[in-house]
C-alpha cells in the first residue's frame, strides 16, 4: 500500500489542530492508501505542543516535530518534508484555509503521473485590497527578473513525489522560498486553482514585515537581476551627467559660476540616494552570502516521535 505523508506547520494554533487532524482523518478513511500526518510545531507560545502530545498518543497516524525555537515557516515546512517517509508528501497551512478536500484531486493526478501537483490560490475578496495589490505587484515584477516564472498567488499548499521532496532535501540553502524552489525542481508539475477558505481559529501569523521579507527572498534567491539593474542605473546616469558638460564648461566661460547652487544641490542629493539604493542592493546579495558562508541548518529539531 502506498504511503501519504501530510507535513502541517504549526505556530500557536491550539484552536486549529484538532479540527483539521479530524477532517484529514476523514478524507483518509475511504482511501486505500495509509497515511501519516506530521505537524511541525515551530516554537509555539500556547497549548499547541500539549495538543500535539495528545493527539500523537490517541492516533497512531499522527506524528509530531517539535523545533527548538520559532523558525519560521518555510524552514517549519522544510523540516517536516526532511522527516517524512511517504511515497509522496503533502504540504499545508493548519488553519483550514487550504481546502482539504483537494487532496483527493492531488493524488489522483499524482496517480496519473504528475511529480508536483501545486495549488494556486483564487483572488480572495476578503484579504484587504492592499495586500491582494502588493501581493500582483510581486509576482508581476518577479517573473520580469527572474528565469523561474511563478503565477501570481502560488501557495504553499502542493504534493510533491518522494523523488522531489528527496531532491529537495539535498539543497543546502538557507534562504528558503520553498514555491520558487520546487518550480526550480522541475519534473511534471500541475497546477490546481482553488478558493481560499476562512481562517478557523486565531489570526494571521504573518506580519507585513514578515511579507516583506520573504518577497525579498523570493527575488534575491532566484535572480542576480538586480544588481544588474543597479548597474545600469549608475551607467545611465553617468551619461546623463555627461550631458549636463558642455553646459558647465559654457558657464564657467562666461563667468556665470555662482549661481548654480541649487543644481549642485539637486544632483548631490540625487546621485547621494542613487549611491545608497545600489549600495543597498550590493549589501543584500553579500548579507546573504554571509548567512550561506555559515552553513547553518535552517531548523533544528527539539524532540520527535518519529523515528
Ligand atoms: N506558521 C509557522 N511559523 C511561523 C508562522 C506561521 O509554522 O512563524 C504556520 C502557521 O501555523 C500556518 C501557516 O504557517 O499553519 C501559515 O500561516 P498563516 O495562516 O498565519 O499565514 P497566512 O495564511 O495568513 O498567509
Ligand atoms: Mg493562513
Amino acid at each position: 500500500m502506498k504511503k501519504i505523508s501530510i507535513v502541517i506547520p504549526a505556530y500557536n494554533e491550539e484552536g486549529n489542530i484538532r479540527v483539521i487532524a479530524g477532517v484529514i482523518t476523514d478524507i483518509f478513511q475511504p482511501l486505500a492508501y495509509d497515511y501519516e500526518l506530521i505537524f511541525v510545531n515551530d516554537g509555539s507560545t500556547d497549548r499547541t505542543p500539549d495538543i500535539l502530545h495528545e493527539l500523537s498518543r490517541e492516533d497512531g497516524h499522527i506524528y509530531y516535530i517539535e523545533l527548538s525555537r520559532n523558525f519560521g515557516h518555510q524552514s517549519a515546512l522544510k523540516a517536516g518534508m526532511d522527516c517524512a517517509r511517504g511515497d509522496c508528501v503533502i504540504t499545508m497551512d493548519c488553519d483550514m484555509q487550504h481546502p482539504p478536500h483537494l487532496i483527493n484531486d492531488m493524488l489522483a493526478k499524482w496517480e496519473e503521473g504528475y511529480d508536483v501537483v501545486y495549488t494556486r490560490r483564487l483572488e480572495d475578496k476578503r484579504i484587504p485590497g492592499f495586500k491582494r495589490m502588493t501581493s500582483r505587484a510581486f509576482y508581476k515584477f518577479r517573473n520580469k527578473i527572474s528565469d523561474i516564472e511563478l503565477e501570481e498567488g502560488t501557495a504553499d499548499f502542493r504534493l510533491v513525489d518522494r523523488r522531489v521532496a528527496q531532491v529537495f532535501s539535498s539543497l543546502t540553502e538557507s534562504d528558503l522560498f520553498i514555491r520558487g524552489m520546487i518550480k526550480w525542481i522541475g519534473f511534471k508539475q500541475y497546477a490546481i486553482a482553488y478558493e481560499p477558505g476562512e481562517r478557523f481559529s486565531g489570526t494571521t501569523k504573518y506580519t507585513v514585515k514578515s511579507m516583506f521579507n520573504l518577497a525579498l527572498k523570493g527575488i534575491t534567491s532566484f535572480s542576480v537581476s538586480p544588481l544588474y539593474i543597479a548597474m545600469y542605473i549608475g551607467f545611465i546616469m553617468s551619461v546623463l551627467s555627461s550631458l549636463y558638460l558642455p553646459y558647465v564648461l559654457y558657464s564657467h566661460f562666461t563667468g556665470d559660476t555662482t549661481s548654480g547652487w541649487s543644481s549642485i544641490i539637486l544632483t548631490v542629493v540625487f546621485f547621494g540616494g542613487i549611491q545608497l539604493m545600489i549600495l543597498g542592493i550590493l549589501g543584500i546579495y553579500l548579507g546573504r552570502l554571509f548567512i550561506q558562508s555559515k552553513n547553518r541548518p535552517n531548523y533544528i529539531i527539539k524532540e520527535t516521535n518519529l523515528s
